[in-house]
């Protein structure tokens, strides 16, 4: 089978290793990929978030599967267009993807399926939505309606915060994404994320991580796109991933399908769980970046397996053939992300490291220059490796970390801490 994958991060390069090991692979391609990438598939230069370029390309290299990576394809209908092309595609309708495009949605389609999660109510003018904030009172989250790429939740100890998140939200911070604001009741807990095939009507859990959003060590610092990760999460229980199974998941895909508009695709549970119980606090509908590369290196060569079943609607014949084994991601980022950072600086050492099934440094900013491998991005690397513990798979992938010679970028030192 020839596959196309979509996306040039972390994530796309983990996807093509994983998917590269599978004897059913033919040719490989990823669009537009990146340095790292260019080692397992053929990076092609397309527009991905026109569904017409990306149909062009599957017809002239024969490609029989796209794998959609980040949400922006899938929010501009991409996955929609392939399929009207007749294209077997791995990634949710636009209509579907608006369980992460829109807070306000997600929390509608909770209600209609009385899905655990925060008390909630949506304002499309800011003076209803202080009066709720006086009447609520502290901690309170604050958050523009759509896509803000991470930027656009606040989580408010004060009164004084939360309106000022009103103001910014309404006063354009955001542009269209704030033009509708949820506010949320604050949810006490332990975060982890949980990972899930739907084709539509089946479901099947793929694993389970937690990453650690802040920039410095101890958890301090502003949020980033993610510092590391680690997988399998040992807060959720098998009996808690069948609470959410039966309490959560299969009541959203149900409650999709109904709405006529199925969910197909990967979804990313984000939940909050304290005393043995789990609430939602978002869905994405893709993989997650550094999460993606831990449960790729758990998952190999199935990973094929699993997403074409899915995107053929076979998943209830599906099965994970689970390792017991742990793996642990450590990004490195460059120096001042995520506040300015310089590009193009130069990264050494990485040709002489382990690269195998248990260790691999993927490429999440990096780009070729003259034979060297430079910098192109604020998180650049994620060093990963799987092990028999969660320790083994700590020491294997800071070992990695240790080898690169990059003077310009740093890593937290504390990846895995609670789990450890
Ligand atoms: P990202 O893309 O970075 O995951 P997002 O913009 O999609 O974020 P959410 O995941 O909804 O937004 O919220 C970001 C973070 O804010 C969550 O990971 C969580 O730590 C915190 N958060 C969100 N909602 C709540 C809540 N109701 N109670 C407590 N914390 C919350």
């Amino acid at each position: 089978m020839n596959i196309l994958i979509l996306g040039s991060g972390g994530r796309e390069h983990a996807l093509a290793w994983a998917i590269r090991q599978n004897p059913k692979c033919d040719r490989l391609f990823v669009a537009p990929g990146n340095a790292g990438i260019e080692g397992v598939a053929r990076c092609v230069n397309l527009d991905i978030l026109s569904g017409a370029d990306v149909i062009r390309f599957c017809e002239e290299a024969a490609v029989d599967f796209v794998v959609v990576g980040p949400e922006a394809p899938l929010a501009a209908g991409v996955a929609d267009a392939l399929r009207e092309a007749d294209i077997l595609v791995f990634g949710p309708s636009q209509a579907a993807a608006q369980l992460e495009a829109s807070k306000a949605f997600t929390k509608e389609v909770c209600d209609a399926c009385a899905a655990p999660t925060a008390a909630w109510a949506r304002f499309a003018e800011a003076e209803p939505a202080r009066a709720y904030i006086r009447e609520k009172g502290a901690p309170i989250v604050v958050k523009a309606d759509g896509l803000a790429a991470g930027k656009g939740v606040t989580v408010a100890l004060t009164e004084a915060e939360a309106i000022a998140a009103i103001d910014d939200a309404f006063g354009g911070a955001f542009g269209a994404a704030g033009a509708e604001v949820v506010i949320e009741e604050f949810m006490e807990g332990e975060e982890a994320s949980f990972f899930v095939l739907s084709d539509g009507t089946d479901c099947l859990p793929i694993g389970t991580a937690q990453d650690h959003k802040r920039v410095g060590d101890g958890d301090t610092g502003p949020n980033t796109g993610g510092m590391g990760a680690y997988s399998p999460a040992p807060v959720l229980t098998p009996a808690l991933q069948e609470q959410v199974m039966a309490r959560i998941v299969r009541p959203t895909v149900a409650e999709m399908a109904r709405r006529g508009t199925p969910f197909q695709g990967v979804l990313y549970v984000g939940l909050m769980i304290k005393d043995g119980e789990a609430r939602l606090v978002e869905y994405n509908v893709r993989f997650g970046d550094p999460e993606c590369q831990v449960l790729m290196m758990r998952l190999g060569a199935q990973a094929l397996d699993l997403l074409h079943a899915c995107a053929e609607g076979r998943l209830a014949d599906a099965r994970v053939n689970w390792a017991d084994d742990h793996a642990l991601s450590v990004v490195l980022a460059a120096n001042g992300y995520p506040g300015a950072y310089e590009k193009g600086t130069v990264i050494r050492g990485l040709a002489g490291l382990a690269d195998d099934s248990h260790n691999k440094v993927f490429h999440a900013g990096t780009a070729e220059k003259d034979g060297q491998i430079i910098a192109t991005g604020g998180r650049v690397l994620a060093a990963t490796a799987r092990g028999a513990t969660l320790q083994e798979a700590h020491d294997l992938a800071y070992a990695l970390a240790h080898s690169i010679d990059w003077p310009e970028g740093f890593y937290r030192r504390d990846i895995g801490w609670r789990a450890l």
